[in-house]
């Protein structure tokens, strides 16, 4: 399959890259379609959160923040379970990635990751001057831990449960790649709260590891971008020095702590939800003879023979997916993400009437 990929090349490019027409990147449109392609909270944002944004003072707009964000580190190393110095605020995960990557390898260096997975990180190697180096999942979807250990990159990327297969890792495969690596391990645990092994532990064991999650998901507060590293406090200092302060705004800082606080259960039970959803949802489609990838996560991968046909069909019915041409060992696939039943139930609609 060759896909030609149109507005790579410039970091301005990549929000417009499109297959075939179609967008690779999100791209949030503002019209009334279900939108399924970014993988955030279907159920909205958690109670507290919007109280929290109601009741933001204008001192929280007018004065800075605390440079490198205390009390919201200290609120996500109580949701996690780890010590203060063990949390690095970001801009969203991707800025805690990016630092990462910064603060880890010098240009010129190598990036290992899998393919496929977080279509962002090849674009971080390379803004960062790193080379990066895909290597497939083995036909289980697990990480091949010899090959990317084999490419003796001063970063390896590994992602659990993974975007866009939605497969958990094996134990034991993270643990060797942690094990063996030259240097930095990144777990990117960005869809945790919906399944597979939490790898928190081995950002504690003194090897060279970051755990990055997010309160995008679960939390549903992607808008306004706060994530988050875990790691050792060696690790965490290197992380913040490459990211600088002031990354994390005011009101974001205050409405996440309150969310961190005071919508726990609320969280809890959505993702409750996505995970008896994502049951249904797959068990529906295999009725009707539509395979689809077993997932950890708040989203399902379904191999199609064109992700441009599918995706405009569904489009045509009002529901947005991700198209994802070409996946190494998988093909074409569209992914869609996991919310309430009636929408689930719409797509497994929408998408018979796609496939057939
Ligand atoms: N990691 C993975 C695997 C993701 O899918 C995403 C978002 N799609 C991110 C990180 C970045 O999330 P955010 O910057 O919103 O925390």
């Amino acid at each position: 399959m060759t896909a030609s990929i149109t507005g790579a090349g410039s970091i301005a490019g990549i929000a417009r890259e499109s297959y075939r027409g179609i967008p690779l990147y999100s791209t949030p449109r503002g019209d009334d379609a279900i939108d399924l392609s970014d993988n955030t909270n279907l159920w909205g944002a958690p109670p507290s959160a919007m109280r929290a944004i109601a009741s933001v003072t204008e001192a929280d707009v007018t004065r800075y923040p605390i440079a490198f964000e205390p009390a919201l580190a200290s609120a996500l190393a109580d949701y996690v379970g780890v010590s203060e110095g063990m949390i690095a605020c970001g801009c969203g995960s991707d800025d805690v990635l990016d630092s990462a990557i910064r603060a880890f390898a010098e240009p010129g260096e190598v990036l290992c990751l899998p393919a496929p997975s977080f279509s962002m990180i090849p674009v971080f190697a390379l803004t960062n001057g790193l080379r990066p180096i895909a290597i497939p999942l083995t036909s289980q979807l697990d990480v091949d831990v010899e090959a990317m250990l084999e490419t003796e990159a001063r970063i390896i990327y590994l992602c659990s449960p993974n975007n866009p297969t939605g497969a958990a890792l094996s134990r034991g495969a993270v643990e060797q790649i942690v094990e063996r690596a030259p240097g930095l391990v990144i777990i990117d645990q960005a869809y945790a709260e919906f399944g597979g092994d939490d790898f928190t532990d081995l950002a504690s064991s003194g090897a060279p590891v970051l755990v990055t999650r997010t309160m995008s998901k679960a939390f549903g507060l992607a808008g306004l971008r706060v994530g988050y590293g875990i790691g050792s406090p060696e690790v965490i200092a290197e992380v913040l020095k490459a990211r600088g302060p002031y990354k994390v705004n005011a009101v974001a800082e205050r409405v996440a702590i309150s969310a961190l606080q005071n919508d726990r259960l609320w969280v809890r039970e959505r993702a409750d939800e996505v995970v008896a959803n994502r049951s249904r949802f797959r068990a529906e489609l295999e009725t009707v003879g539509i395979r689809s990838l077993e997932s950890a996560a708040n989203f399902v991968l379904v191999p199609v023979d064109d992700c441009a046909a599918t995706y405009n069909a569904l489009e045509r019915q009002g529901i947005r997916v991700r198209a994802l041409p070409g996946l190494p060992r998988i093909g074409d696939a569209i992914r869609i993400a996991i919310g309430p039943w009636e929408v689930m139930r719409r797509c497994v609609g929408a998408l018979v009437a796609s496939l057939s």
